[in-house]
């Protein structure tokens, strides 16, 4: 992405979305292209003209249809922009399309779509999976030869996952820090907003842009952001990055770029028992509690797919609009969640996860009084193939984001980068700093960007 500050020409605009339209063919990155809408959105000029955005279809977009990748939101047209596509606008950016996801960001490899969606195909082999929730947005990062970002959008790990299979880089900024107004929530007290690229240069002029209070989310901050960094970084290598279970050729990457951090950075191994013990387990609890109650909305009277009502009675009318048209992990979910959430069982698991989330939050804050910065790999094994997928069981499905849940329950700010290759499939690498140090987490990306 070279930042021209000039604003596209028609022609310009028209051969993007001819490259996006081959690449979706074979692809499947989008759930919608903005053929006329791009042509005709008002064009700012501003610190973003001529770059072109696509985005999660989480994110409300003003006139184009927005499903979250669901069937039971097909055909939804928002009357207004999230308050990131407004600023985005503003600037200049061009907005392009709606990148496919797991229905509702409900997923690790963006094969839950929902009804009459594709699933996306990694770049590298259209065999194996993109990674998830945000996998379109993903793979047109890696796709895209046109000054191009993606909006994508993380609750456990779904920028950081995406990002590491496909091989470009994923940033999920402090909770908070981004304005969530028009993000279809998936758990709001988890949801974020953040950043692809294929170099890290990119990822600043955009994160100044939709950074920022917006009084329209009650949990967006005031602090403004802060991208000062040390130069020389406090390294804390997460021990149980060397477990069994993540892929030996993961961890030699991991090893050897940090052979070369040391010439320059102090680097000491770190334990972070409890997030790694308990992460998976308090975050699936936390996330499907939140996101059962999120789905009751859709319903198919005020939000979701209408059926003919026939006078039977709302309840039958609302289970046979559910049942038609949930898959099937949205439907997993709403029943964990509301499991979890229901009296008898509240305190043990939904009470009970709120305080673990607290004991983790306690375990980072007292690593980053030691540490600048935390690395991990980002997942344990490369991106897996579609067969491999199938043979899963959703608990093996739910132990895969191990390694990015912990940051996101959190809410710190952290990024996955490539580091190397296996098989011909990108390896990546995660980073994790304290609450509000963006700048550090950038410096970051860019010590480990130099050294490829
Ligand atoms: N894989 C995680 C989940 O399915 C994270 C998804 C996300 O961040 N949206 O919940």
């Amino acid at each position: 992405m070279t930042p021209t500050t000039k604003t596209p020409s028609k022609k310009e605009i028209q051969n993007v979305l001819k490259e996006c339209e081959t690449h979706n063919k074979k692809h499947h990155c989008f759930t919608t292209l903005c053929k006329e809408e791009a042509q005709k959105q008002k064009k700012a000029k501003g610190t973003l003209s001529g770059i072109y955005i696509s985005v999660k279809d989480n994110i409300c977009v003003k006139d184009v249809e927005t499903t979250a990748g669901s069937h039971i939101l097909k055909g939804y047209l928002p009357k207004f922009d999230a308050t990131t596509i407004q600023k985005l606008k503003e600037e200049g950016a061009t907005i392009i399309g709606k990148t496919s996801c797991d229905a509702f960001g409900f997923g690790s490899f963006n094969t839950n779509v929902g009804k009459g969606f594709s699933i996306p195909k990694n770049p590298h082999d259209t065999k194996r999976t993109t990674g998830g929730s945000s996998g379109g947005s993903a793979a047109i990062t890696q796709l895209a030869t046109f000054p191009h970002v993606s909006l994508a959008e993380s609750t456990g790990g779904s920028i950081a996952c995406p990002a590491s299979f496909c091989g470009i880089i994923g940033l999920t900024p402090t909770y908070g820090r981004v304005s969530r107004y028009g993000l279809i929530p998936y758990a709001n007290s988890l949801d974020k907003i953040g950043i692809m690229s294929k170099k890290v240069s990119e990822i600043e002029p955009i994160l100044k842009v939709i950074s920022g209070f917006d009084e329209k989310d009650g949990t967006s901050l005031k602090e403004p952001l802060n991208l000062n960094a040390p130069k020389k970084l406090r390294i804390g290598i997460i021990k149980e990055s060397y477990a069994k279970g993540i892929d030996p050729e993961i961890q030699k990457a991991l090893k050897s770029i940090l052979t070369k951090l040391k010439q320059k950075h102090t680097i000491t191994e770190i334990s972070l028992p409890l997030t790694t013990t308990y992460g998976v387990a308090c975050y699936y609890i936390l996330a499907t509690s939140e996101a059962s109650t999120n789905l009751a909305c859709l319903s198919g009277l005020r939000y979701g797919q209408e059926l003919p009502k026939k006078n039977k009675g709302f309840n039958s009318y609302f289970t046979e609009v559910r049942t038609k048209s949930f898959n099937q992990e949205s439907k997993r979910r709403i029943m964990i969640g509301t499991f979890t959430r229901m009296a008898g069982y509240r305190d043990a698991y939904y009470i009970k996860a709120t305080k673990v989330r607290t004991k983790i939050i306690q375990e980072y804050k007292k690593a980053f009084k030691t540490y600048d910065v935390l690395i991990s790999p980002t997942m344990p094994f490369i991106a897996p193939t579609f067969s491999n997928i199938d043979k899963m069981t959703p608990l093996q499905n739910y132990l895969s984001d191990i390694l990015t849940v912990g940051s996101n329950l959190a809410g710190l700010p952290h990024a996955s980068i490539p580091i190397g290759k296996k098989e011909g499939m990108p390896i990546g690498l995660l980073a994790i700093t304290d609450h509000l140090k963006e700048g550090t987490l950038l410096q970051t990306l860019k010590e480990i960007e130099a050294l490829q």
